[in-house]
């Protein structure tokens, strides 16, 4: 049984990987034996978070660039695969939030949202789906949201952009389920990470949530661990297109 969830001898990107929600996955992956390799913008926050991960033996790399530059996800991509190997599976987890009412939203924000949230899932799948059919094999995972499935005010564009990566997870499947990869998307709840700094260091907000959220509580980042290792491995191989919820209940009871 416990062969089904074994990572050993694979290899996963994980995007967004130096803090909050892509660190945990890199630390669940790491756990069932997979070697990681984290990205984001900034190379000192990546490798003090590579060093954080590298526990027990857990083989961990960093790729610095930016999701949102087509040329540099390519070049970025290309640069993992001979340096560290194929890439077995991605997480595509790098992402941004922005509030304000959408009569004043501005144009900047509306774009960085649909750069960061929406163009570079398609970037960065692109590129490592490209080894993955040649292999046959490959699993994605999208992180989406409880706003792929709910709105809230003041949040429309990310709203709009992870409904869009709902979509785009059933369109990787589309087009490439027959050609050996699985695509799946985790939506989670509310986490305590800096993307929520507003939410968490707002008392209102925190006891709204608390009241709407069936578990009773904010989603504590190893409460991502199983999704992620059960999309991530054997046990979800015919497993396509789907979104789990890790949300505590919130998108099931009104
Ligand atoms: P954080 O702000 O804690 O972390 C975001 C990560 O993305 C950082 O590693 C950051 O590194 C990286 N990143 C941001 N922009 C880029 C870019 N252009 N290129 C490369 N890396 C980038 O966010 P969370 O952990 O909270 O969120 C992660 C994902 O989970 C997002 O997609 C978010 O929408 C989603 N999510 C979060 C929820 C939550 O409750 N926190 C709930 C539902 C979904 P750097 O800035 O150094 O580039």
């Amino acid at each position: 049984m416990s062969r089904l969830f074994d990572l050993s001898g694979r290899t996963a990107l994980i995007t967004g990987g130096s803090r909050g929600i892509g660190h945990a996955i890199a630390q669940a992956l790491t756990g069932a034996g997979a070697r990681v390799v984290i990205n984001g913008r900034s190379a000192d926050a990546l490798a003090q978070a590579a060093q954080a991960l590298r526990v027990d033996g857990a083989q961990v790399d960093t790729a610095a660039f930016d999701v949102c530059d087509s040329a540099a996800v390519t070049a970025g991509i290309a640069d993992i695969e001979s340096r560290i190997g194929p890439i077995d599976i991605l997480v595509n987890n790098a992402g941004i939030q922005r509030r304000a009412p959408l009569d004043q939203f501005a144009d900047d924000d509306w774009h960085a949202l649909m750069d960061t949230n929406l163009n570079s899932v398609f970037y960065v799948s692109r590129a490592v789906a490209q080894g993955m059919l040649a292999r046959g094999r490959g699993k994605i995972i999208n992180i989406a949201s409880v706003q792929s499935e709910l709105a809230r005010p003041n949040i429309a564009p990310y709203t709009a952009s992870k409904g869009a990566i709902r979509n785009l997870t059933r369109g990787m499947c589309a087009d490439w389920a027959a050609r050996g990869l699985q695509i799946n998307a985790i939506a989670p709840g509310y986490f305590d990470t800096p993307l929520n700094k507003a939410l968490v260091e707002d008392p209102v907000f925190d006891a709204w949530l608390c009241k709407r959220t069936p578990a009773g509580r904010w989603g504590r980042l190893e409460d991502l661990h199983g999704a992620a290792v059960f999309l991530a491995s054997s046990a979800s191989d015919f497993v396509n297109g789907q979104t789990i919820f890790v949300d505590g209940g919130i998108v099931s009871v009104i």
